[in-house]
């Protein structure tokens, strides 16, 4: 019998990510199914589809990387940022936030003092079309499940 896209299994596919027309990118994702290791709107349709299968997949903003916020754009000075650090629009990072979490953010802008940054991923806002393959699809191991991702064929390849 041929598994099928379910929690907890681990699935390999292709993707062609078009957004307004324009393929942005083709890749491979490989990922624990049910533990929101991808946008939850593509996670949704992939549920029970079969190897070989090929899907294609709108995924709303609300169900990929967001609506657009407007106050997440912020000017902060330069004097901020380590003297040394290079900073160049397009460039993420994690910005600490008061609660001491990490929070992504992009560089819009750089000038002599001040980076404009974003904490929007830059494709917030936008409907996400994907063209998938499934390629393969396996059991997840009781480590993996218990991570909630998957590891690598030589087992564990992270620190916790
Ligand atoms: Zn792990």
């Amino acid at each position: 019998m041929s598994l099928s896209v379910a929690q907890d299994r681990v699935v390999s596919l292709t993707y062609r990510l078009t957004v307004a027309g324009n393929a942005v990118e083709d890749g491979t994702i490989e990922y624990l199914h049910g533990h929101g290791n991808i946008v939850p709107g593509l996670e949704a349709g992939l549920d029970g589809a079969e190897i070989g299968q090929e899907l294609h997949v709108e995924v709303p903003p609300a169900l990929g990387y967001g609506d657009r916020v407007e106050d997440a754009v912020q000017q902060v000075p330069r004097s901020l940022f380590p003297a040394g650090m290079e900073i160049h629009a397009g460039m993420q990072f994690h910005a600490r936030a008061p609660d001491g979490t990490g929070v992504p953010v992009w560089v819009l802008h750089v000038d002599d003092s001040f980076i404009v940054v974003d904490a929007n991923h830059p494709m917030a806002g936008a409907t996400l079309t994907f063209d998938v393959t499934i390629r393969a699809i396996r059991e997840g191991t009781a480590e993996e499940i218990a991570h909630g991702h998957m590891h690598g064929p030589d087992g564990h390849g992270h620190d916790h």
